[in-house]
């Protein structure tokens, strides 16, 4: 049984990721930008959706601590940010920073590594 989700398509959001790029979804009719999740454009209803470059600023909204790790990268305790990004959509991100010194509507940006990424807090 094949998964009706995978495809042999290039993921456009680990693509940008390797050139240094953060990646948001956009309509290519009407040009708003969507969900990570989106499927076909909520404004215009059209499917033809494609990737394109963030400003790589964003809002916290909120900062938590795992304990546990599934991955050699994210050695434990790590932090994980969830931000409202500058053009509208939420993404969830490791964190470099203080847990104690991270609040709501935190100016953040993305800095990129390595062919990853995280956030961390920047000047208002
Ligand atoms: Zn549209």
């Amino acid at each position: 049984m094949s998964n009706p989700i995978a495809t042999d398509e290039p993921d456009g959001f680990r693509v940008g990721l390797a050139r240094g790029e953060l990646m948001v979804m956009s309509c290519s009719p009407c040009e708003a930008v969507l969900d990570y999740s989106a499927r076909y454009c909520t404004v215009c209803g059209s499917p033809e959706i494609r990737w394109r470059k963030a400003s790589g600023k964003a809002e916290l909204r909120c900062v938590v601590e795992m304990s546990v790790s599934y991955t050699l990268e994210l050695p434990p305790p790590f932090l994980i940010a969830s931000v409202k990004l500058e053009e509208g959509p939420h993404l969830l991100a490791p964190y470099i920073g203080f847990w104690e010194s991270a609040y709501g509507g935190q100016p953040v940006a993305a800095q990129f590594e390595n062919g990853g990424f995280h956030f961390r807090s920047v000047a208002a």
